[in-house]
């Protein structure tokens, strides 16, 4: 028999072999106990999370002649034909290459036939967000009147990429990143299993690549077990995964905690050179982190978990204090923050470790108290706090009261800028389609859409303007690229605005394309360029100008960046509580 990846041959078959996602299987095995099932589901969700298998499991038990408990019994004829994919009946559809709206309309076509074989017809269709407006639309007219017997599982990693209007007919359910540990439970059964011996640390190691995918976990434990000889070692899946050994970070880390910035660069730039992606890299050092923590409170617990722990590691969690690893952290995740639009995260990872070496540095001489800070330093500092402290009482004056104070922004210098990577494809996309008036529908009705949004989306939106879309698309610019880029990465945010303008302007959902003010008119004037030299049109943005210049006074309103110097963030945050002090990278 030909080799069969692990992930199809231990493919959950039953809603109880679904790792992870205990609710929702227990949720659909009650429905189908109780008959109580709906004519459309939707089971969003990232990669390798069960989706579909719970799809396919759900297919089978509705249909099962000898369901018991709601579990298929995966010995009948329908069930086996429903695992073997040769039920004419369950059809499974791959949106993301069935894109037509042929293919739905076929849907629509067809499902108005009864079942031929089984009780329910189910579609599972997967990748659904990759429908195309069209195909939705058919979608939804399928879904407006359910034909009978007839079952649709809508299953996407990208919720907010699918209409409301879908997502209020369906059933829906969010099936969860897997935790590590139910992971390496996982791998460590199915290994038992076929009598593969391994170091519980490889299964962490591995698990903790997976980011929560089952799919992945097998996939890699898979390439590992090729890789080995015999035995799955950890260092045989940190070759696989491209973890680094702890060895290596405890050299970086010593080197940063020690404050020697030239060593832990150069102990940086090998594990760089080594091949070791950044991200992954940030994410070691957080998990790092982490794990001194956890030592520092539960020696054994982590001993358990993680396995062999270094002598360095040990002796680095004995003398670090705790607040320098939550300095670490936080210098971590900013870092983490930050990458996520840049091409350049080594740069960023230089800046990083920069900072660890110094930040660290710092409370060791405090509590040495060997030195002490420069009289030059004091009366700065002295001086910049006496301005945040008149800057505080303007504001109170003014009438800002504590709890409804915008955040004050306090700008701490870093050696980067204008990283944030703009969507150039993506915004001449909507322009290619924008008209006057779709922009004009969303300017009616933004003041009504900002009140709908919680708290933090509508200050995060407060400092931004539409400036083009078109029936699918819609460009907002923002004044500050920080907030930019978090409107960017903020899904819930950018579904909010999505679902809200539906319900504003009469089933308009436009997709959302996040740029910064500063780029809106370079992209606007090279987009006008292009399109002249190639069909004449004109700029569809154009009457809109003066639109905008009225309003923009009114949508500009936030208070301008304030530039302090990076010792004044403390200082701040102290004086104003950490709420209200947002410290900014610029
Ligand atoms: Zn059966």
């Amino acid at each position: 028999m030909a080799y069969q990846a692990l992930y199809r041959v231990w493919r959950s078959q039953r809603f109880d072999d679904v790792v992870g996602q205990k609710a929702i299987t227990q949720t659909l095995k009650n429905a189908i106990i109780q008959k109580k099932t709906s004519h459309a589901y939707l089971f969003t969700g990232p990669r390798g999370t069960g989706k579909t298998s719970a799809a396919k499991i759900f297919a089978k038990a509705i249909n099962c002649k000898h369901s018991v408990d709601g579990e298929p019994c995966n010995e009948c004829e329908t069930c086996v034909a429903i695992t073997e994919g040769r039920l004419n009946d369950v059809i499974e559809i791959d949106a993301a290459s069935n894109n037509g709206v042929e293919e739905i309309r076929d849907i629509r076509d067809k499902a108005k036939y009864a079942p031929t074989q089984a009780d329910y017809k189910v579609y599972i269709i997967d990748e659904v967000h990759m429908l195309s407006t069209g195909a939705f639309n058919a979608l939804l007219k399928t879904l407006e009147e359910p034909p009978q017997n007839v079952i649709f599982i809508l299953a996407t990693t990208e919720p907010h990429k699918i209409p409301l209007t879908i997502i209020s007919r369906t059933q829906r359910f969010d099936f969860k990143r897997i935790s590590t540990q139910d992971i390496v439970d996982h791998l460590g059964y199915i290994l038992k299993q076929i009598n593969v011996e391994f170091d519980e640390q490889a299964l962490y190691v591995i698990g903790r690549a997976a980011e929560g995918g089952m799919r992945d976990a097998l996939s890699i434990l898979d390439q590992t077990i090729s890789f080995s000889d015999e035995k799955v070692t950890l260092t045989d899946a940190m070759q696989v995964t491209g973890s680094l050994t702890y060895e290596m970070m405890d050299q970086y880390i010593s080197n940063c905690v020690s404050g020697d910035v030239e060593q832990a660069l150069e102990v940086l730039e090998s594990i760089l050179s080594s091949g070791k992606e950044a991200r992954r890299f940030l994410e070691d050092l957080l998990l790092y982190c982490r794990d001194v923590l956890m030592f520092q409170q539960a020696p054994n617990l982590l001993a358990e978990k993680v396995g062999n722990l270094t002598e360095n590691f040990k002796e680095l969690a004995k003398h670090t204090a705790a607040e320098k690893i939550y300095q670490m952290i936080q210098i971590l995740s900013d870092t983490q923050n930050d990458i996520r639009f840049t091409n350049n995260a080594n740069i960023y990872l230089e800046v990083a470790t920069v900072k660890l070496a110094k930040s660290v540095k710092k409370p060791v001489e405090v509590s040495n108290e060997t030195q002490s800070t420069p009289p030059e330093e004091i009366a700065t500092l002295q001086q910049q706090i006496e301005h945040l402290r008149k800057e505080l009482t303007e504001l109170k004056k003014n009438g800002v009261t504590a709890k409804e104070a915008e955040p004050v922004k306090v700008t701490r210098a870093t050696s980067s800028k204008n990283t944030l990577r703009i969507p150039t494809e993506l915004v001449y996309k909507v322009l290619n389609q924008a008209t006057k008036d779709h922009l004009l529908n969303v300017k009616n009705v933004w003041d009504d859409l900002l009140q709908m949004m919680s708290v933090t989306q509508r200050a995060m939106l407060k400092a931004s303007e539409p400036v083009a879309a078109s029936p699918n698309g819609l460009v907002i610019a923002f004044e500050y690229e920080i907030v930019c880029g978090r409107a960017m990465e903020d899904e819930e945010m950018q579904l909010a605005v999505h679902n809200n303008l539906s319900r504003l302007v009469n089933n308009y959902a436009p997709d959302m394309v996040c740029i910064t003010k500063e780029s809106w008119p370079k992209l606007r004037q090279s987009f006008i360029s292009q399109n002249k030299e190639t069909s004449g049109t004109g700029d569809p943005t154009n009457e809109d100008r003066s639109v905008n210049n009225e309003e923009n006074h009114l949508l500009t309103e936030e208070e301008p960046v304030k530039e302090v110097n990076n010792q004044v963030v403390d200082e701040a945050i102290a004086m104003f509580g950490e709420s209200l002090v947002e410290v900014i990278n610029d």
